[in-house]
């Protein structure tokens, strides 16, 4: 029956390659087709980290997530970052790990990375066809009837990795959620993550443009505190991106999505407190030397970010001399440096948004297979699922951890073997 397979996969992008070469691994003399809608396979793979493909994490925990901790947990740990680190090590590419933790291909390439996911697949003959889209998927009893753009596809199971919605140019476009919630699964409010922000252009981050520096952003959803975070902040011609905006990002979409009052703040000295600022604010500016605002912070802070938020309260404030600053400039000075309101008047959208925050609750899902609670014979996986993990290869460590669970799972559940699923060793 040639437009029959044992599975078929559904998205050829990360999580669906490796839940194909794991499947293929476990029985190869299963039948495994791999259907993608776009023309070639892996735009996004090619385009991640870079260009360089942020593969996975040294330290990968279910506190890098946003979702049902508890599932993420028991996912992760059936296929691990170590196990993540071999894998790629038996397919010829080696990761090199750098100072923030991040893992890399030693190749320092995406390419080397989709190419030896490629290969693996071609090597145990997982059938990969692109330019197949798939529009439907009904069930006849057992079986599943996959309606393509080419025609018509019968399977025994399903491994659904369509993806969520970001950069959609890449294939996924989120049709994928549309397959899963005809067959009965449901949907979490979805928005865009990791993804940088846009500032009132009367603001001054136009002219702060290429400038980045160490910050701590507060997210305050309805006057409450929801999130805090340090890291690295760069200012655009249009707001704000690097990994800390990025990675509070989908806290500020997801609230404003939600119609609440939600509101950025901005810290330019993470590690003191306001007392200690103004401590060493006002011992260096009674130090000997005349200096301007702007000089003394200009010690602690980029030139021009201290220029511009100096001058953002009152315009002649930067010029003034620091050690004639009264009381009360000076605090509302301080007040500003440590608790600037960002005027956040949204997001780039999909097309820079790095994932997908919601998809399908993985409470619908068993999360030590990945299978369907609602649909025998369905498995979900990636980024689809209601799981986004922050800046830092976690989102690939998700593809593959799930890919891994489904695969083997889907491949042993064919074979009828009740065996457990072992760990990755
Ligand atoms: C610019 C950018 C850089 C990134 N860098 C990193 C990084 O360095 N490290 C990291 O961990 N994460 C990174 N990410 C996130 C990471 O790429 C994703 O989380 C991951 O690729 C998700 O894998 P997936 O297989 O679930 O989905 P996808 O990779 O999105 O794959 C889904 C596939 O399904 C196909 N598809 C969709 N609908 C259908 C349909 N109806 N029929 C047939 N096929 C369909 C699509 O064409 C696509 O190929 C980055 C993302 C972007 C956008």
């Amino acid at each position: 029956m040639p437009n029959h397979a044992d599975i078929v996969i559904v998205g050829a992008g990360a999580a669906g390659l490796a839940a194909g070469i794991f499947a293929a691994e476990t029985n190869s003399e299963l039948r495994i087709r791999l259907l993608d809608g776009a023309k070639s396979i892996g735009a996004k793979i090619l385009v991640s980290g870079g260009g360089r493909c942020n593969v996975t994490n040294q330290k990968v925990t279910a506190s890098d997530f946003h979702g049902h901790r508890k599932s993420i947990d028991r996912i992760l740990r059936r296929f691990d970052e170590q196990a993540t680190i071999r894998w790629f090590d038996s397919l010829g590419v080696p990761l090199r790990p750098e100072n923030t933790g991040k893992l890399f291909p030693i190749s320092n390439t995406a390419r080397s990375v989709l190419q030896a996911l490629l290969q693996r697949c071609a090597v145990l003959g997982v059938s990969l066809l692109p330019h197949h889209r798939v529009l439907d998927i009904t069930k006849d009893h057992d079986m599943f009837v996959l309606h393509h753009s080419q025609g018509t596809l019968t399977a025994n199971q399903v491994i659904l990795a369509t993806g969520g919605q970001s950069l959609p140019k890449t294939g996924s476009d989120g049709s994928g959620w549309r397959l899963t919630t005809r067959l009965g699964h449901t949907l979490t409010p979805i928005a865009p993550a990791l993804v940088p922000l846009l500032l009132d252009p009367s603001f001054f981050h136009a002219n702060l443009s290429g400038i980045s520096h160490d910050v701590m952003l507060t997210t305050r959803v309805n006057h409450k505190m929801i999130d805090r975070r340090c890291g690295s902040l760069l200012w655009t011609h249009f707001g704000i991106s690097g990994p800390v905006v990025l990675d509070a990002s989908r806290f500020w979409v997801l609230a404003e999505k939600h119609g609440h009052n939600v509101q950025l703040h901005l810290n330019c000295f993470p590690e003191s407190t306001p007392k200690d600022i103004e401590q060493w604010f006002m011992q260096a500016a009674g130090a000997p030397g005349r200096k301007t605002v702007e000089s003394l912070l200009a010690e602690r802070l980029p030139t021009r970010v201290a220029t511009h938020i100096a001058q953002f309260g009152q315009t002649e404030l930067a010029h003034s001399t620091a050690n004639f600053l009264s009381k009360e400039n000076r605090r509302a000075l301080i007040h500003m440096l440590t608790d600037l309101p960002l005027p956040v008047i949204g997001s780039r959208g999909w097309n820079f948004a790095e994932v997908t925050a919601g998809g399908i609750p993985l409470t619908e899902i068993n999360p030590n297979t990945m299978a369907s609670k609602t649909v025998p014979g369905l498995y979900l996986i990636g980024e689809m699922l209601d799981c986004d993990g922050r800046i830092g290869g976690f989102n690939f460590q998700w593809a593959w951890s799930t890919g891994y669970l489904a695969g083997q799972h889907a491949a042993r559940k064919q074979r009828k073997e009740k065996s457990p699923i072992p760990q990755h060793q």
